[in-house]
């Protein structure tokens, strides 16, 4: 039993694979089977062509920060020791966007487009959470 408070995603079928794999520590994507586009969990029809065809994909773990808010709101008692914590939009580089949190740079320090790279935040026994830190190259 983990003492993580926070809320936590709870896998559907279709996200599944997504889970598993960022447990592993491996960030994939669905890729569309017919027209290569990629997405995140929770469409099972490709926003391009409509198919339903697709397939899992890993990818790079590196993107680009398309905004940021800093929360100095207590919106949730677990997050009360956090306060004040950044909430992103990652672009990555395979297209989909998701939300996440970057660690490791001070929220003063944060800015719209800067490279970031996936680490993996093993929250409990059975999740684990891609967060996203500066890509220092
Ligand atoms: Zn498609």
């Amino acid at each position: 039993m983990s003492d993580y408070a926070k809320p936590l995603p709870v896998p559907s079928p279709i996200s599944l694979p997504f889970f598993e794999a960022v447990k592993r520590h491996e960030l994939v994507v669905m890729r569309c089977r017919s027209c290569g586009t990629c997405r995140l969990i929770e469409r099972e029809t490709c926003p391009e062509c409509w198919s339903n065809d697709y397939e899992w994909v890993r990818a790079s773990g590196r993107g680009s920060v398309y905004s940021f808010v800093v929360m100095h709101q207590r919106l949730h008692p677990a997050f009360a020791g956090d306060i004040p914590y950044n909430v992103a939009l990652i672009d990555l580089e395979e297209g989909p966007r998701l939300v996440s949190n970057i660690v490791g740079c001070p929220n003063e320090a944060l800015k719209v487009s800067m490279a970031v790279e996936v680490v993996f935040d093993d929250v409990s026994d059975e999740l684990t959470l891609p967060r996203f830190r500066p890509t220092f190259a």
